[in-house]
């Protein structure tokens, strides 16, 4: 009876380990979803490592080794409490399964092929860690949204910010094109120095040493808010341009 148990507990586990909890759907976030549909704490129930926004687009959102934390303008970093409300998040229990290292000097692009090279599929989600000092990270972070407003209005009045000879980690997630409408497609990380003072979202980067790991994730759970405001917007259609806009080019250049 107790191995039947255990197998079914580690069955339970492993799952777990290759499991993605997500909060809304890229496409709610697009059309200016952004009231609170969970909190932290209801996040940090289901991983311990993970990237999203605030309600009202208050913030970026790193979660690393089950801490929470928000970076608003300029990259200033605080500790999110439990009760902070969340409108769109991506979370995993991280347990990479997949590791190497990169010694040559990459920027945002030659990394993200780099790992285009370790993941094992074009079609399973990918958790990404990366650790070491980076030369140069560009970042923004998203401030409070306007009442009414898009999302690619609200990266409009963004903060745009660089740092330098910074030791931190890189926390976020590759997704499958196949999931455009619910999912940012291809790379999303947030950074986050190590000293827990700077973060954001990663809009480009120059490093040298880097440790990179990789968790593939072949289980997806998908939390749909269900607010007047989700229920009632018009998620029809293909938001890829949008998405792209808000997610990767800097406003100001
Ligand atoms: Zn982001």
């Amino acid at each position: 009876m107790s191995e039947v148990v255990d197998a079914l507990l580690s069955e339970a586990l492993d799952l777990e380990r290759h499991s993605i909890f997500q909060v809304s759907t890229s496409s709610a976030l697009v059309k200016g979803v952004f009231g609170g549909t969970a909190t932290v704490g209801n996040l940090r129930r289901h991983g311990d490592f993970g990237l999203g926004t605030f309600a009202e687009l208050d913030g970026e959102m790193i979660l690393i080794d089950g801490q929470c934390f928000r970076a608003t303008a300029g990259g200033a970093l605080s500790v999110a409490g439990p009760d902070r409300e969340v409108p769109f998040a991506v979370v995993t229990r991280f347990s990479p399964d997949i590791s190497g290292g990169i010694r040559a000097s990459v920027d945002l692009g030659a990394l993200t092929e780099r790992i285009d090279e370790m993941r094992p599929s074009q079609n399973l989600f990918v958790g990404i860690r990366i650790d070491g000092r980076f030369e140069e990270v560009i970042m923004r972070a998203i401030c409070r949204a306007f009442p009414g407003e898009s999302l690619v209005d609200a990266t409009e009045h963004q903060s745009e910010f660089t740092v330098e000879s910074i030791e931190g980690t890189l926390v976020g997630f590759w997704s499958p094109d196949y999931t455009r409408s619910v999912s940012v497609p291809g790379y999303h990380l947030h950074f986050i120095s190590t000293d827990r003072t700077v973060g954001g979202h990663v809009l480009g980067l120059r490093a040298r040493a880097l440790s990179v790991r990789l968790q593939t994730e072949s289980d997806l759970h998908l939390a749909l808010p269900e607010t007047v405001e989700f229920l009632t917007a018009d998620l029809a259609g293909d938001h890829r341009e949008e998405l792209d806009k808000a997610e990767t080019r800097p406003s100001k250049s």
